[in-house]
């Protein structure tokens, strides 16, 4: 006893969507998702239940290594539940991983890019901000004078690596303290779960740096850039063609089906995202449905490699930072796939 004991972080969203968790200690070792017993927390301290009935569940339903503890520690990311087996709000992975179920031989990849901000959490201001400079030297920038946060960035670059999550790269962004990291390709349900993942450890670690990691997707008003979730994706039949027609076929289709679903996706795609989505910054419209070829102020854009290649992955440029990535693949899987 002691020698094998695991330490289990629980890990949810609150009733604003922000990272609740605690920790558990488990007698022996424990690695499988299927080991792992529910547990449940106050809700009406997180508001998401009332006071005389404030039990909520905790359902696991992915484990990860846990890089900030190490050893045998692990990270639990889990859905809340109600006792008459209901699920929160703002619980939507079961609802997504359904829509995936459905058609498992479409073999659909995503790849996230998250963009934010880092903020100092005195001032308010993102780092490196100064009202009397432009944009223009901050995007993949290099030096002091340049880019700003990057120890934090790299240490949530390795912590992703080491806890197992598809980390696929990160680069300053273009406005000062603004950062983005990529999450894939995954393959359906596990976008989410290691977005999400990801969004946590980097919560985590901005504690010691007394940085507040912001998500919204509009945080400066003015002449800056905002935060996206850009959405890549593809399917099979879209990298590799079938029936004799090429990836671009299907891609083509797809955007196609998405055209007609403008807005039901948009309500999908994170809150504040109209305040992003001006036609400005390296945006389109909010209401308006575009496509393009390497366009970056399109809705969708498809890019070079793609057409050439006439097969590949197309970029949905919608998505706003602070999406639910379960929405936003499932949304993705259910129009092009799923629906007529
Ligand atoms: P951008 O040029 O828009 O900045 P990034 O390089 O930041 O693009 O992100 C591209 C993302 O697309 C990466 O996460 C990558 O893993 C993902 N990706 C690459 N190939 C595919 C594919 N076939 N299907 C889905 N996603 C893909
Ligand atoms: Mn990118
Ligand atoms: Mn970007
Ligand atoms: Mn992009």
């Amino acid at each position: 006893m002691g020698y094998f004991n695991t330490v289990a972080e629980y890990i949810w969203l609150g009733g604003k969507d922000e990272f609740r968790s605690k920790t558990r200690v488990f007698e022996g070792e424990i690695q499988l998702l299927e080991q792992l017993p529910k547990w449940n927390y106050d809700g009406s301290s997180t508001d998401q239940a009332r006071g005389t009935d404030s039990e909520v569940i905790l359902v696991p339903r992915q484990v990860f290594p846990d890089p900030i503890r190490g050893g045998n520690s692990i990270l639990v990311w889990c859905e809340t539940m109600r006792p008459d087996e209901s699920y929160l709000h703002n619980s939507h992975r079961h609802w997504a991983n359904d829509i995936f179920e459905q058609n498992k031989d479409a073999e659909p990849w995503f790849g996230l890019e998250q963009e934010y901000f880092m903020i100092y959490s005195h001032s308010k201001k993102p780092l490196g901000y100064d009202e009397k400079k432009k944009q223009g030297q901050f995007y993949c920038s290099v030096g002091t004078e340049n880019a700003f946060g990057r120890a934090l960035a790299e240490e949530h670059l390795q912590a992703c690596i080491s806890a197992g999550i598809k980390i696929s790269g990160i680069n300053a962004e273009v406005a000062p303290g603004q950062w983005e990291f990529q999450i894939g390709p995954c393959v359906g349900i596990e976008e989410g779960d290691h977005l999400w993942m990801a969004r946590y450890l980097l919560v985590r670690l901005s504690e010691k740096y007394n940085i507040t990691i912001d998500f919204e997707p509009k945080p400066l008003e003015g002449d800056w850039n905002g935060s996206g979730c850009h959405a890549n994706y593809s399917t099979r039949e879209m990298r590799e063609g079938s029936d004799g027609k090429p990836g671009l076929y299907f891609i083509d289709n797809a955007i196609e089906k998405l055209s007609h679903r403008h807005m039901a996706h948009m309500k999908m795609y994170g809150t504040g995202n109209e305040k992003r989505m001006t036609g400005k910054h390296e945006t389109a419209s909010y209401d308006k449905f575009s496509d393009g070829v390497a366009n970056r102020g399109a809705s969708i854009r498809r890019g070079n490699d793609t057409v050439k290649n006439g097969k590949g992955y197309f970029e949905d440029r919608r998505p706003s930072s602070n999406c639910d990535p379960y929405l936003v693949t499932a949304m993705l899987f259910k129009t092009t796939i799923l629906d007529d």
